[in-house]
């Protein structure tokens, strides 16, 4: 047992030991495993032939699925969500980029290891599958090397451009973008759209949240921030938010808790095991919107840590004094005016192609007319200053 507690300690030093001890450390594992009860897995399962059980089953519950031998169904120990059919690669990202109550030394350890996980092509696997003597085309071909390293830059750059620019990831399976990437690196095998969405992006998490953490650490004064929505798919999501004093933002978490009843306890439970990983010290400041919930939220959170100033959101407050100033007799008539005219080149086809020419002609920059809708209240203020700034082209189009 001793070894089992050195290599404990191993894993959070360097993930490069634990890759080789995890062998090792898979048979003192099963050996102190312990069944509560007939479902649990016992510690006959040693005997099993096969790969080495990945360390990350020492952070689920694990229970065997009937008529699914060697396949179990897996429940995290700090979260208890739950998996059907529990696979390492899954559980490994549930804990780096799901899981908010893994404690931070887990998570960090986890990190290491999906950051620096080798992204396997499955469409190019299955296609060797098949023909395994067949040469590929690009082994002919002298520009054709490609290393592992030079792939992984390859693919980690592919993963950023489909994330960042909001690209669908079935691009990525369309002939016309594989045979693209074909002509640029002949020896390059674009990733499916699954591994793009799973391996690659997950991957890339992993690098970007071990950067955020080592930033967090030098960071005093943080305020957390929250809110919440219903996405199109009609899921209750609330998103954390770390902000710094000097106004960098990190994601911490979104959550979907539509299965949850979301009340204050629920929330001020939430922020206070988030205060926890990252330090009672470090958190200055909570700021949610006027919400009912989050009122009693911040409350409870207000009470328990009084270094911790709670907030309502100033952009909130800002919208209501917003709202007061439009109720007033001379915003009114105003807004009234604007609207007159942006009703009038909306539903004339002519009037709008008139108003679009001379635009052009006088180089009037900033785009046409602005509309403004009740529930986004900064369009009140686009769709005037758009009146103002197209003030030379109404005239030249009433002439
Ligand atoms: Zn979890």
């Amino acid at each position: 047992m001793l070894k089992y507690g050195q290599i404990q300690i191993n894993n959070q030093l360097n993930f490069q030991k634990i890759k080789k001890k995890r062998k090792y450390y898979f048979s003192i594992h099963l050996s102190k495993m312990q069944s509560d009860d007939n479902q649990t897995v016992s510690s006959s399962s040693k005997n099993v032939v096969g790969r080495p059980e990945s360390i990350v089953w020492d952070h689920f519950h694990k229970r065997s699925i009937d008529k699914s031998r060697g396949h179990f169904s897996a429940t995290c120990h700090y979260c208890e969500k739950q998996y059907t059919r529990g696979k390492p690669d899954i559980l490994e990202d549930h804990l780096t980029s799901e899981c908010a109550f893994c404690p931070i030394e887990i998570r960090n350890e986890f990190l290491e290891i999906v950051a620096n996980r080798t992204v396997e092509n499955k469409k190019k696997t299955k296609k060797t599958k098949l023909d395994p003597k067949q040469s590929a085309l690009s082994n002919f071909m002298e520009s054709t090397k490609l290393t592992d390293t030079r792939r992984d830059a390859i693919n980690s750059a592919l993963g950023r451009f489909f994330v960042t620019c909001s690209i669908p990831f079935a691009v990525a399976d369309h002939p016309f973008f594989i045979e693209f990437c074909k002509q640029l690196r002949p020896a390059y095998d674009p990733p499916c759209r699954t591994t793009i969405s799973t391996n690659i992006l997950h991957s890339e998490a992993a690098i970007i949240t071990i950067k955020i953490q080592k930033e967090l650490q030098s960071e005093e004064n943080i305020t957390i921030a929250l809110d919440g929505w219903t996405d199109p798919g009609n899921r209750q999501l609330y998103n954390f938010i770390l902000m710094t004093p000097n106004r960098h933002e990190y994601l911490w978490a979104i959550e979907d808790v539509s299965s949850e009843s979301i009340t204050g306890e629920f929330l001020a439970n939430y922020i206070e095991k988030i205060i926890n990983i990252i330090g009672q010290n470090k958190i200055a400041g909570l700021v949610t919107d006027g919400a009912g919930n989050c009122k009693v939220a911040r409350k409870i959170i207000g009470e328990k840590y009084p270094r911790i100033i709670t907030m309502w959101c100033i952009a909130h407050h800002i919208n209501l004094i917003s709202k007061d100033i439009c109720r007033h007799q001379f915003a009114i008539n105003t807004i009234n005016k604007c609207q007159v005219l942006v009703t009038f080149f909306l539903r004339s086809h002519q009037g709008m192609s008139a108003l679009r020419e001379s635009i052009n002609e006088l180089k009037i920059k900033g785009g046409g007319i602005k509309t403004s809708t009740k529930t986004r209240w900064s369009t009140i203020y686009d769709c005037c200053e758009s009146i103002v700034r197209l003030r030379s082209a109404f005239e030249d189009v009433s002439i």
